[in-house]
Parts: structure tokens; C-alpha cells; sequence
């Protein structure tokens, strides 16, 4: 007999990804959004969008198995964390911009729920993020420069995929730190610098690129995000993982195969 679709309540449904997300839900047959959430005083209150409501009480909308997706703001993500973690819903947060004691936060919920939280939810980004590790580990003695670029809307800099990333090649080669942006007279280039530099403009959905300069020769791995669709696939197989998965905290490598 075939299983019931999962369900899933979506906060922050009016948002730019909120809005993606829901185009993606669409097209998966075992998935199934019930409800949305939005921010007290939002225009879409009291409204459906895609034929569901669209509600400011999370704790309401968590029915048993829900499943929750969250592209919100950090101060909210983590005050939902915590009620889905009361009941028992796995979460999923794209949200970026989190603070040390937001991630902290997440981290307890995730004692009593599956949570997966990624500053980018493609899986090519995924992808590259265990590329990455292998490059810098393979190439000890190149430089390190982070690029990364997005629309002119964005409110975090460097961005969370940037900063993510920083910190895995960091780990992967010890004695390593970010130094943002370059101006005046630097000197030359330390060896223990990972370069960051954030670009914004126009309607650019998000580009990474970080680069390995050595002698005579530069690896460059990119990517490409072309629209918010190579989010929102993510989005769908996170919530199939959490779905299906214990209480943790994971990342979308996890849901790599
Ligand atoms: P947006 O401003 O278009 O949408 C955010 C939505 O959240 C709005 O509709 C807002 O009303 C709603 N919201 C705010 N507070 C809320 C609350 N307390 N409860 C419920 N809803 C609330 O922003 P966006 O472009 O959709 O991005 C949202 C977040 O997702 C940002 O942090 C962004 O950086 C991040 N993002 C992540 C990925 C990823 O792959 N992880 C991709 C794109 C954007």
C-alpha cells in the first residue's frame, strides 16, 4: 500500500524561497504542503497561497508528522526550532545570517529532532563543500581566495555558503584565517590568509567561487546558482531526509548518497 505524503508546513511562504518552495512542492507527489506561516502583521494573513493558509501560529500547523521548512529571518528560526523541537517535528532552516548562539539553539533542538540547516540548499553546493575538503588537503601550499556574489537585496555578507566554507578549509588546513576584502597598502600576501570578498548587485541569485593559486597555475571550483529552483530540489530532498532520519543536526552533505 503506498505511503501518505509527508506533510509539510512552510514558514516564511511569502518570501522569495518561500514562494520557490512552493513551486517544487508541486511537483513531488510525496510531499504535501498544509499550511504556511508568516510573520505577525504580514500582508498575506488570513489568505491561502497555492490553496493553503497562511497563518502567524507555527505551534497550530504541527500536525503529527509534519515536517517543518523554514526561509525566514535567524531571530525567528531559532524560536521555531525550539517549538518544533517541543513537538517532535523535524526541521528544516535554509535561513542564513545565524549568530553563534543561534546555531547554538538549533543544536540543542536537534537533541529531540532530525534538523538539517544549510546556508545553501543545492546539492551541487554540497557537492563542491566535499571537493572542497579534497582540494585543500591535495594543494597545501596554494592560496586561498573566496568569491562570492549575489543580488542586491541580500542583508548578510559574506554570504552563509561563503563563510561555510571558510571554516571547512580551515579545518581541512590548520593556521588558516579570513581576511575580508583588501585596501591600502596590504604588504604581501601572508600564507596563512583564506581571502573573502562579497560582491552585490542587480538580481544575481548566488555565485561561489574559490580559487587555489599555486605556481604557475590557479584550480578554480565554481558554482553556479541559475535560479532559486537549484534551492528549492535541495529543499525537497532535506525534507525527505529529515523525514525519514533520527534526531541530529545535519547538513546537506548528509543528504548526499
Ligand atoms: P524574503 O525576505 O523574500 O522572505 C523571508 C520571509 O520570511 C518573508 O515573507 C517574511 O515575512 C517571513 N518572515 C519573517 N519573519 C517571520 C516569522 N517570525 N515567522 C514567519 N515568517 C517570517 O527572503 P528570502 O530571499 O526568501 O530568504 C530568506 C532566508 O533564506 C534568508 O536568510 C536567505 O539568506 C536564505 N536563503 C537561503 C538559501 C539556501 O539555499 N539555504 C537560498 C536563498 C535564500
Amino acid at each position: 500500500m503506498p505511503s501518505a505524503p509527508v506533510a509539510v508546513v512552510l514558514r516564511g511562504i511569502a518570501g522569495r524561497m518561500g514562494r520557490e518552495v512552493v513551486r517544487a512542492l508541486a511537483e513531488d507527489a510525496d510531499l504535501h504542503l498544509t499550511s504556511g506561516v508568516e510573520r505577525g502583521g504580514h500582508p498575506a494573513l488570513g489568505t491561502c497561497i497555492a490553496g493553503v493558509p497562511v497563518t502567524a501560529d507555527l505551534r497550530g500547523c504541527l500536525g503529527a508528522g509534519a515536517v517543518v521548512v523554514d526561509f525566514t529571518v535567524p531571530e525567528a528560526t531559532r524560536e521555531h526550532a525550539r517549538i518544533a523541537a517541543e513537538s517532535g517535528a523535524p526541521f528544516v532552516s535554509g535561513t542564513t545570517g545565524l549568530s553563534e548562539e543561534g546555531l547554538a539553539a538549533l543544536r540543542e533542538a536537534a537533541r529531540r529532532i532530525p534538523l538539517l540547516h544549510a546556508p545553501n540548499m543545492s546539492l551541487g553546493v554540497a557537492l563542491l563543500s566535499r571537493l572542497l575538503r579534497e582540494a585543500t588537503r591535495a594543494l597545501p601550499d596554494y592560496d586561498v581566495e573566496i568569491l562570492e556574489m549575489h543580488h542586491r537585496h541580500k542583508v548578510d555578507a559574506p554570504s552563509g555558503t561563503a563563510l561555510r566554507w571558510a571554516e571547512l578549509i580551515a579545518a581541512a588546513r590548520t593556521g588558516l584565517r579570513c581576511v575580508h576584502g583588501r585596501a591600502g597598502h596590504t604588504g604581501e600576501r601572508p600564507r596563512d590568509e583564506i581571502g573573502m570578498h562579497a560582491l552585490r548587485g542587480g538580481d544575481v541569485v548566488g555565485e561561489h567561487e574559490v580559487i587555489f593559486a599555486g605556481p604557475g597555475e590557479r584550480v578554480i571550483l565554481a558554482h553556479r546558482a541559475e535560479s532559486r529552483a537549484a534551492f528549492a530540489g535541495g529543499v525537497l530532498a532535506a525534507v525527505h531526509f529529515v523525514a525519514t532520519h533520527a534526531p541530529g543536526f545535519y547538513g546537506m552533505e548528509d543528504v548526499l548518497t
